[in-house]
């Protein structure tokens, strides 16, 4: 089985050809603004975390594991989750965010990957997870619903199938996503 990682199922929602530079067609990206400061901002989190309360997620009590490595041999999927909230009743993954914007449908699908992780290796039905925007000190709670999760489980298949055929997928159809792409340089048919 073609091993995933989460990332790709974000990175897939948000745009296919993407994923598909990464395992068809590697090729050297571009440095981003956006990903510089990413890593700059990555390196604040765990410092900000811990002055953090569990309250901020609604929550009372719980335990806090930082990028947690999760690996599912189920189904060929990995990926390390910024932050695990173990309560007796439930686990949340988070994920933290260094924007502005409110998160996007390629964040829910990040957290369903986890999610999807999580319920593979523990003894728990993962129902709800967070997206932390940093800047706005905000916790944005999701739904991963059951056929969520199983969506998610299909965008497996259809990246593995994509792998395996070596199949171009067509561009994004918002081509805004374009402007600050890494791979831009390599889509010929949109720029
Ligand atoms: S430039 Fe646009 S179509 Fe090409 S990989 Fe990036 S987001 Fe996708």
């Amino acid at each position: 089985m073609i091993q995933i990682r989460v990332s790709d199922i974000k990175q897939f929602v948000y745009c296919q050809r993407v994923v598909f530079y990464n395992y068809v067609m590697p090729v050297d990206k571009k440095t981003t603004f956006k990903m510089e400061y990413g890593k700059i901002a990555e390196d604040k989190i765990d410092r900000l975390e811990n002055r953090r309360k569990l309250k901020e997620y609604g929550l009372s009590s719980g335990t806090r594991e930082f990028h947690k490595q999760l690996y599912s041999e189920k189904y060929g999927l990995s990926g390390k989750v910024d932050l695990l909230i173990k309560t007796d009743a439930a686990y949340y993954p988070v994920d933290f965010k260094y924007t502005t914007s409110q998160p996007h449908k390629n964040h829910l699908y990040q957290l369903l990957g986890y999610a999807i992780i999580l319920e593979d290796i523990y003894d728990y039905v993962i129902r709800k997870g967070f997206v932390y925007l940093i800047p706005e000190e905000d916790a944005v709670v999701f739904d991963l619903s059951d056929d969520l999760k199983d969506e998610t489980k299909n965008l497996l298949s259809e990246i593995r199938k994509m792998i395996h055929y070596q199949q171009i997928p067509p561009p994004v159809k918002s081509q805004a996503k374009c402007l600050d792409c890494e791979y831009r340089n390599f889509c010929g048919d949109v720029f």
